[in-house]
């Protein structure tokens, strides 16, 4: 490659400052250094969280920042010590590293990694040591990943190596929100077969979520959301019932355990509201229902009676549907490849890079479930 050791000017999304809209800049992006990958992104999802980070969390020490990281590309150049990818590789970078060696990493019971940016940056959302600069400022990687960008810089133990034969455009999703939902249910959850679900939110990772309960035997998925227009995208994916909580002059947890004769096995919260996870606890049954925590948010407490615990339920959460994020991604792109898995039924837009502030709004409205924007040519 002739940019090989050189720094790369090109296009990239700036996030300059909390809830404005994000501007399209010339950034430079520095060469890869040992043990870093830069990347030639081609596709790229906006998800709910890079609207969490620009409008909900605005947490200070997170901008300037280059948002995305539900992204696809292709390997323009290695640093020294990286030996298993090579230029032309086609790639999905991680917002959760999985390095292989540390505590977390070790245990089956996680995948957390102690060494990527999260374990020590979980609030502030970016990664303090970037390869980017605009206008001579130094600009974050939002989650370590920055994918609306023409080019990235993540380390090794943030990427994954995936089928030279993958779409970028459709298995981008699989960077975060299709992977999230469908693993919240298959991994976290752990959904049984003839059981009784309930998603909350059916954005993508709703969607994800109950695309899982369905590949997990579920009987009856009961699909919620304040927005009608999602539940014919929700039957595509499995769902059987849909619930608008606007419809009932009632706790909508209530209105499930009228439905299921005392509450659902399991419940996904989707949305990222303490109100909506209390709610799916609540809409669980007691003795054994289990609620998995998936929507993005560290605004608020969350408050439960310790009964709802205490008579049976277990409430959990999950990262990144819990998939150990380098062994997990690639084995869900195959699993896309091999049709056991949807992608193409998420995508509701496709647009550029430049039109990044349209998609955005398209989800603060609710007008879409992805948009897949191109960003560089293949
Ligand atoms: P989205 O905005 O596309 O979807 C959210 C859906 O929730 C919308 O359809 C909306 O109408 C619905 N909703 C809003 N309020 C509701 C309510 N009170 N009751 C029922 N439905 C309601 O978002 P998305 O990209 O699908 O992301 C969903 C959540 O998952 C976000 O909070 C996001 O930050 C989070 N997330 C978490 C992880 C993780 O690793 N845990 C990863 C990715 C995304
Ligand atoms: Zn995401």
């Amino acid at each position: 490659m002739a940019t090989a050791g050189k720094v790369i000017k090109c296009r990239a999304a700036v996030a300059w400052e909390p809830s404005k809209p994000l501007v399209m800049e010339e950034i430079e992006v520095a060469p890869p250094q040992a043990h870093e990958i830069r990347i030639k992104i081609v596709a790229t999802g906006v998800c709910h969280t890079d609207l969490y980070h620009l409008f909900e969390g605005k947490h200070k020490d997170g901008f300037p920042c280059v948002l995305g990281h539900e992204g696809a590309g292709i390997v323009e150049s290695v640093g020294s010590e990286v030996t298993k990818f090579n230029p032309g590789d086609k790639v999905i970078p991680l917002f959760i590293s999985q390095c292989g060696q540390c505590r977390f990493c070790k245990s089956p019971k996680t995948n957390l990694c102690e060494k990527g940016w999260a374990s020590d940056r979980y609030d502030v959302m970016s990664e303090s040591d970037t390869r980017f600069t605009c206008k001579g400022k130094k600009v974050l990687q939002f989650m370590g990943t920055s994918t609306f960008s023409e080019y990235t810089v993540v380390n090794e133990i943030a990427v994954a190596k995936i089928h030279p034969s993958a779409p970028l455009d459709k298995v981008c999703l699989l960077g975060c929100g299709v992977a999230t939902g469908y693993g919240a249910a298959l991994n976290t959850a752990k959904v049984e077969p003839g059981s009784t679900c309930a998603v909350f939110g059916l954005g993508a990772v709703g969607l994800a979520a109950v695309m899982g309960c369905k590949n997990a035997g579920a009987k009856r998925i009961i699909a919620i959301d304040i927005n009608p227009t999602k539940y014919e995208k929700a039957k595509v994916f499995g769902a059987t019932e849909f619930v608008n909580p606007k419809d009932h002059n009632k706790p909508i947890s209530q209105v499930l355990h009228e439905m299921t004769n005392g509450g659902v096995d399991f419940s996904l919260e989707c949305v990222g509201s303490v109100a909506v996870m209390r709610s799916a606890l609540e809409s669980c049954v007691k003795g054994w229902g289990v609620s998995v925590l998936v929507g993005w948010t560290d605004m608020d407490d969350f408050a439960a009676r310790p009964i709802q615990l205490i008579a049976g339920r277990t409430w959990k959460g999950s990262l990144f549907g819990g998939f150990k994020s380098k062994d997990g991604v690639p084995k869900l792109v195959n699993e896309y490849l091999e049709k056991k898995v949807k992608l193409d039924e998420f995508v509701t837009h496709n647009m550029t890079l430049a039109q990044v502030n349209d998609a955005i709004q398209l989800m603060q409205t609710g007008d879409c479930i992805r948009s897949v924007l191109s960003v560089a040519l293949q």
